[in-house]
């Protein structure tokens, strides 16, 4: 096969890689650790029986979008679209502004799928450093936006890998900025305080990309953008007919009727976070504040500490080596308090 066959894009690149996490506490993927409560299962159960899996999903996902502008009220001028987890909606979002020249801008570092996706669409991608302290650098982001005038800006508040949130009115003033569209990725709001919804009725162009995957449902792969309904018109144009199946539509909407059933979850994980954040603090070592389910950690040797912890059996992620800002960091998703407890047993033996 010629080399030429191949999109230039996948030259440079592997694929997105997975740690094999066998017999490991795994504390790298922002998963919430607790499985399905009981009557949710329950009432899973109960339905299967009648779910026509010989038959293609409800293609618009009728109910399930139901029970989502239920569970997240947005401004009744947005609708909403579904995707295979908002990984999925990422790519689409792309593909919706695809065209000669066009950009997709966000500040670094950031979710690692924006870069991704851009580079194998051909959309040119421009990252905007943060600074130091992870805060949105407004002076380089508004500068960079006026000179590439993006089709798209992407911000996930709170962030990843770093945890923070960012304010409103800098958000606002950046999306007023943006000539396209504004996307902001509030795939941890469980874990946050507050949301975007005021902010995202209030200016034109701000598009709400949200998922359940850390609230919880991680493997039903359910991603779902609220944005006003020429965006989502446009979206539904290039969405594949039957993106999420039939037992994600019929657990997703289950899980969304009974939300109150994950609240002591969350509770917990939020507790957690807080006494990991302060457990984990030693000299030399800097915890950055959170409004997510994972810690950003600096410590004197990342790649030796996360080697020690991978011996004492836990996986975390390591990002030293991965954007200039992150040297000598780890993010540490919050596990479960027996977990946690066996990350702090061998915490100051890994530094
Ligand atoms: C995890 C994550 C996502 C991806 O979520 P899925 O719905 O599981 O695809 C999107 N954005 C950010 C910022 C994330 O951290």
């Amino acid at each position: 096969m010629a080399d030429s066959l191949w999109n230039p894009a996948l030259g440079a690149m592997g694929a997105y890689a997975v740690p094999a996490a066998e017999g490991l506490v795994k504390l790298d993927a922002m998963e919430n650790p607790y499985g399905l409560p009981a009557p949710v299962l329950k009432a899973f159960i109960e339905r299967l029986p009648a779910l026509a899996v010989n038959r293609y999903p409800d293609a618009g996902g009728t109910a399930l979008k139901a029970a989502l502008g239920r569970a997240f009220p947005v401004d009744a001028a947005f609708a909403s679209v579904l995707g295979n987890g908002s990984d999925e909606l990422i790519a689409m979002l792309m593909q919706s502004v695809l065209q000669p020249g066009a950009c997709v801008l966000a500040p670094e570092p950031g979710f690692v799928m924006y870069r991704r996706c851009a580079e194998l669409l051909g959309l040119r991608y421009v990252g905007v450093p943060l600074r130091e302290d992870f805060a949105l650098d407004l002076p380089a982001m508004l500068a960079a936006i006026d000179r590439e005038q993006p089709q798209l800006v992407f911000v996930a508040s709170p962030n990843n890998p770093t945890g923070n949130a960012f304010a409103a009115a800098e958000l606002a003033e950046l999306a007023r900025a943006t000539p396209g569209l504004f996307v902001l990725d509030e795939a941890y709001i469980p874990y946050a305080e507050g949301d975007g919804a005021d902010f995202a009725a209030g200016e034109d162009n701000v598009v709400l990309l949200r998922t359940l995957s850390k609230w919880g449902l991680a493997g039903l792969r359910l991603g779902f953008v609220q944005a006003r309904k020429p965006v989502c018109e446009a979206l539904e144009k290039l969405r594949m007919p039957y993106n999420v199946n039939a037992l994600s539509q019929e657990l997703g909407r289950i899980c969304l009727e009974q939300a109150g059933a994950f609240a002591p979850q969350i509770d917990t994980l939020k507790t957690e976070r807080a006494r990991l954040a302060q457990a984990l603090a030693a000299p030399g070592v800097e915890v950055y504040p959170s409004q997510a389910n994972f810690l950003l950690v600096r410590v004197p040797d990342a790649v030796a500490a996360n080697a020690r912890l991978r011996e004492a059996g836990l996986l975390l992620k390591c990002l030293h080596g991965t954007h200039p800002l992150l040297r000598q960091c780890l993010r540490i998703s919050v596990g479960r308090p027996e977990e946690n407890e066996a990350l702090l047993a061998a915490w100051p033996g890994a530094l």
